[in-house]
């Protein structure tokens, strides 16, 4: 069930036209999107895009000056802090040093006066979830940097608050325990029926754990979807460049012929009502053969001479200048590659794609 794609459905956090200025400058610039329950939702960005600026009117950090945030149908700055069903995770863990594991997991519990055997029961389902048991009695100095990212979750999580705020979680870890902690954190999120809001720069991260991504740029959001529609139907140029590895070939539609014809060669149908003034390409959805004879450029179809070839082990790029003298990159998985006839350096090649696979892009 996807309760963002029924739109009768009422999401649980909504933000309208929330507007947010330091000085002179919008970090954010009327922002409005709906969360539904129990989705993990990605704000996904560039550095000073506003996505951090954003969380932090969420979790009630910044007061917006313009705009509605409502969690649950009720206005979010009415509800006093203390009483929000929100709870933020910071980039820097925030763990007390001078405390145990399980004492940092039970300390929001304390000050909310939970009884002590329901407390105790909370902390030992929150080491578990988080696979800290062994680790309960140390203290932060004690632990590596993935293991505090664990606590700092495990703390975040123990008052099973509603909405759980993410800022960069795992920006300190290494590549692959990053890795393999975005799994833990949808098993996770999965697991206690949450709803998860979570920053990140990083456009793989983001793909990996959520339902959803909302890609910003100066403060205004780029375009909103699930991650195969963000990355398959970018709307614009930024989000094209932005996740991913694409190719924009730029151009211009003639509509007598009903052409979108390429400054680099060779043309695309053009689609209805579409004025692009470019087209996305994905080095992936690009095949690449060898040129027989004499080819010309055509729908679709464009002739170059491959000029460098990078092996990255699951697969390769192609780099390919055409004869307009512009590079266009090619992926492909070297499986594929094992097969077929060897591609070399200064290789003639035709590069050719499904129609569908060009994205055209507005201004
Ligand atoms: P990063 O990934 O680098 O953290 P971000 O996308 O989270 O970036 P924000 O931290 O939301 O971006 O900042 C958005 C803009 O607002 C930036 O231009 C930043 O300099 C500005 N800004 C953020 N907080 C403040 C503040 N407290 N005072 C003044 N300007 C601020």
């Amino acid at each position: 069930a996807k309760p963002w794609a029924d739109p009768a459905a009422r999401p649980y956090l909504e933000i309208a036209g929330v507007t947010k200025r330091f000085g002179s400058t919008a970090a954010v610039d009327r922002i409005s999107l709906g969360i539904h329950a129990g989705e993990f939702f990605a704000l996904l960005g560039p550095s000073g895009c506003g996505k951090t600026t954003l969380l932090r009117m969420l979790a009630g950090f910044e007061t917006p000056d313009e705009g509605s945030i409502r969690l649950d149908g009720e206005e979010l700055s009415r509800i006093p802090p203390h009483e929000r069903p929100v709870n933020m995770m910071f980039q820097s863990y925030a763990l007390f040093p001078h405390m145990t594991v399980e004492k940092n997991i039970a300390f929001g519990l304390e000050m909310e006066r939970m009884p002590a055997a329901q407390r105790r029961a909370r902390v030992e389902e929150m080491l578990a979830l988080t696979r800290l048991e062994k680790l309960a009695r140390r203290r932060p100095d004690q632990l590596s940097g993935g293991q505090r990212q664990r606590v700092a979750l495990a703390r975040a999580l123990a008052k099973k608050p509603k909405l759980i705020l993410l800022d960069e979680p795992l920006g300190a870890l290494d590549r692959k325990l990053r890795e393999a902690t975005q799994f833990e954190l949808v098993r996770i999120q999965e697991e206690l029926g949450l709803t998860f809001v979570i920053v990140t720069h990083d456009q793989e991260e983001a793909m990996t754990v959520s339902t959803r991504i909302a890609v910003m740029n100066e403060g205004r959001i780029a375009q909103i979807g699930e991650p195969h529609e963000v990355y398959e139907a970018p709307q614009n140029r930024f989000v094209a460049e932005f996740i991913g590895d694409v190719n924009i070939l730029e151009g211009r539609a003639d509509a007598a012929a009903g052409r979108f014809v390429f400054a680099v060669g060779g043309w695309a149908e053009l689609p209805e009502g579409a004025a692009p003034v470019a087209m996305a390409v994905r080095p992936e959805k690009i095949e690449i053969e060898l040129a027989r004879g004499a080819e010309e450029d055509g729908p679709n179809r464009i002739l170059g001479v491959v000029e460098d070839i990078a092996y990255l082990g699951d697969m390769s790029v192609y780099h390919v200048r055409l004869d307009s003298g512009s590079i266009v990159r090619v992926a492909r998985t070297n499986r594929i590659r094992a097969l077929e006839e060897p591609i070399d350096w200064d290789s003639r090649v035709r590069l050719a794609w499904d129609a569908k696979s060009a994205v055209p892009l507005a201004a």
